[in-house]
């Protein structure tokens, strides 16, 4: 079975080695800004995440925290960090407190520094297929296909969840790729008859066990993004009997999720270029 298995734990290492290679050679260490508002704890243990392998590929990291703030006063701050050459990389990390706009404050972050990805700017540029730092976990995504070689162009694509965060991009970065892709959301009549037609399904849904074998293609690869914690055990969106019938499926947890973070610490250098 190991064979089938997409491993992103692995490629996120091999990465990882690369990029420290490529830091090392760099006149000046580069830094990477993380803003966080409130007390989520979530947010406490993804900042932290951030934080140790910024220090691990060597990078400067700052967690700029705030208790509370108002919506201005925080575009304010990140206008700063905008004009400050000192900053490579600026992160808002999410979700921020109800007070706060959040679109607002993401869109203030300079398309130059949006390691994230995530303002308008950016993603009207991945729309128009003009260089620009991706997504995260998309970017992951299209990492984990290349590393191996599979090959998009006029495949039959379908991308389950359409949000701005993984679906909506991996559409775009696809359809520039010469795929032919379906994306599907809740209000998809019939999901199965979309899956079940896919040589590459992708999903990002957030709901354990969505796709069952039943939905899937002889042969399919699938690629899970969804991470759900039941009892203290992480799931993906795919039901894990799906890879009897894949030929390659990544795994909940060692899939997409560590290409995520590295794909942010690629997009730290890639800013600071
Ligand atoms: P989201 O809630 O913003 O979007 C979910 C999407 O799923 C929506 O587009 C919605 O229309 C669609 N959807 C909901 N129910 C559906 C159904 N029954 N059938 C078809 N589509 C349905 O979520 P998100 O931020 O895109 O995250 C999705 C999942 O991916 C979550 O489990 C999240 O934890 C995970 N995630 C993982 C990583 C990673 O690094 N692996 C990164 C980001 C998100």
């Amino acid at each position: 079975m190991n064979e089938k298995i997409i491993d992103g734990k692995k490629i996120s290492l091999e990465r990882k080695e690369l990029l420290k290679e490529k830091i090392a050679k760099l006149s000046s260490k580069l830094t990477l800004v993380v803003i966080s508002v409130g007390d989520n704890p979530a947010s406490k243990v993804y900042v932290g995440q951030k934080e140790k392998m910024a220090q691990e590929v060597g990078y400067n990291f700052k967690n700029l925290h705030f208790d509370v703030i108002t919506t201005s006063d925080l575009i304010k701050e990140i206008e700063e960090l905008n004009k400050d050459s000192s900053i490579t990389g600026i992160i808002v990390q999410l979700p921020l407190p109800s007070n706060i706009d959040k679109d607002k404050v993401l869109n203030s972050v300079s398309s130059l520094k949006d390691v994230d990805g995530l303002t308008n700017n950016s993603l009207l540029k991945l729309v128009k297929n003009e260089h620009s730092l991706i997504p995260c976990t998309p970017k992951g995504v299209m990492t984990l296909l290349d590393s191996y070689k599979i090959d998009v162009i006029g495949k039959r694509i379908v991308i389950v969840g359409r949000s701005e965060l993984v679906g909506l991009p991996l559409f775009h970065l696809l359809l520039h790729r010469n795929a032919t892709v379906t994306l599907c959301h809740s209000k998809t009549k019939d999901l199965k008859s979309y899956t079940r037609e896919a040589d590459i399904l992708i999903v990002a849904v957030g709901k354990k066990g969505l796709i069952t074998k039943d939905m899937v293609k002889d042969n399919a690869i699938i690629i899970d993004v969804g991470i759900n914690r039941v009892d203290g055990k992480l799931y993906g969106d795919v039901d894990a009997a799906c890879i009897d019938k894949a030929s390659l499926m990544t795994p909940v947890p060692g899939g997409v999720g560590p290409m995520t973070v590295i794909s942010l610490m690629e997009n730290v250098y890639e800013a600071g270029k």
